[in-house]
């Protein structure tokens, strides 16, 4: 294509661009977890596009241009926040030049500021020293009860950017929240025989689901948040498992297993790998389901 051709096209595209606008709010989300919350509160109003696939780990994303394009067009972009995103959103963020979406613009929704973050450090923790959780701890989504309070504020949000349909997202967020919290109230009754157990998780990302599920986060096969396991570390983790009984290893399918499947071999502990965001289009709630039901089951097949 020549380049005037080129140009034709983008101001043609241009053009069209807000028309596009007008039929539906074009939503960016890093993560699946949060593309399935906003997909609830959106509705039909919205067109939800994710960052990250699935199967990545939301620490490490390969900022590739394409998604420098889907965020030119974005509307609203919701991230987690709390650092998460830190070492490959803000490049994007400069490659879309998009204002809507920058940081203390409407459209720029982190839903950090929803929840209660857990494990805010009191000192200052430099990134550079490797602890990858410098500003608390960022993995919201596993605890089903941040997900109406992201729903509502999400909510609050687009009832700002797409005013004429404020009543929609605010009625569909009470909805997914009154959805969210029948489920709670069954995943409560499965986990409840296992109430104070301990165990132990590959990466410091299950902080909120083990206090959600009553469970006690006793360790992590990584010494610090993104530093990967070493023999002293992995040697006295299996001693801390043999001496506290601890009948399970708790992890995310994008970290390699090897190491846990040594501990596990080594200890007798259930290893449970399960996807750590939604699979891709799979509702918020089915993916906790599933790991509810996972943890369930190695607990139960650990019980004596
Ligand atoms: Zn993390």
């Amino acid at each position: 294509m020549s380049i005037q051709r080129f140009l034709t096209f983008c101001a043609v595209a241009l053009a069209i661009a807000p028309l596009a606008a007008q039929a539906k709010v074009r939503i960016v989300v890093t993560v699946t977890d949060l593309g399935a919350i906003a997909q609830e509160v959106a509705g039909d109003n919205g067109a939800v596009t994710v960052l990250a696939r699935p199967t990545q780990d939301p620490h490490f994303v390969d900022a590739r241009p394409n998604l420098m394009i889907d965020l030119n067009r974005a509307d609203a972009l919701v991230l987690i926040g709390a650092d998460l995103e830190v070492g490959w959103l803000p490049v994007l963020l400069r490659g879309a030049r998009n204002e809507k979406i920058l940081s203390g613009q409407p459209g720029y929704i982190d839903a950090s500021s929803f929840v209660p973050l857990k494990e805010v450090p009191t000192a200052k923790i430099e990134r550079s020293m490797g602890d990858i959780h410098p500003s608390g701890n960022p993995h919201i989504t596993t605890d089903p009860t941040n997900a109406p309070l992201i729903a509502r504020g999400l909510a609050e949000r687009l009832a700002t950017i797409d005013v004429a349909n404020a009543a929609v997202y605010r009625a569909n967020a009470e909805k997914f929240a009154a959805a969210t919290n029948a489920r709670i109230a069954t995943w409560k009754a499965a986990l409840a025989p296992y109430k104070g157990t301990p165990a132990i998780t590959y990466h410091r990302s299950w902080i909120y689901f083990t206090d959600f599920a009553g469970l006690e986060e006793a360790g992590t096969v990584e010494p610090k948040p993104g530093i990967p396991p070493n023999a002293k570390h992995v040697a006295d983790l299996i001693a801390l498992i043999r001496v506290r009984h601890i009948p399970l290893v708790l992890q995310e399918s994008w970290y390699g297993s090897a190491t846990s499947e040594i501990v596990a071999r080594e200890t007798g502990a259930k290893l449970v790998v399960v996807p750590g965001m939604a699979r891709e289009g799979q509702p918020y709630l089915e993916h906790i389901d599933e790991v509810v039901k996972a943890t369930v089951a190695a607990l139960a097949s650990k019980k004596t």
